[in-house]
């Protein structure tokens, strides 16, 4: 099962712990989550999960994130593209945070 960190992470995550990881790719959009405490973006109860789910709400990176995480086949534990997962499956009690609308063009 995977941990915190290693190979589940999706790379914006290991980017925004560690910016001298991958200095040589281009910058990527940051993870709204970045910055929030790791047991909201691990957590496996709605409330602790709250702050990261919000984040989500506004995060650029949902499609990607879900697609690094790949929750079902790394029987993910957390927060990952506004759902909050146990062993890789969404927590049926656990309301989906929607994304927020692009903001205008300018
Ligand atoms: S979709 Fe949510 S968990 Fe994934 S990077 Fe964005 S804010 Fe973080």
């Amino acid at each position: 099962m995977p941990g915190r960190s290693g190979s589940s992470l999706p790379r914006h995550l290991l980017l925004d712990q560690d910016p001298d990881l991958d200095a040589d790719l281009p910058p990527t959009p940051s993870a709204a989550c970045a910055g929030l405490p790791v047991g909201a973006v691990f957590a496996t109860r709605y409330a602790q999960a709250l702050p990261a789910l919000l984040a989500c709400g506004r995060c650029a990176l949902r499609t990607e994130c879900v697609t690094a995480v790949d929750p079902a086949n790394s029987w993910f534990d957390g927060v990952s593209g506004g759902r909050l997962w146990r062993n890789g499956r969404p927590i049926a009690d656990s309301p989906t945070v929607p994304a927020a609308p692009a903001a205008p063009a300018a």
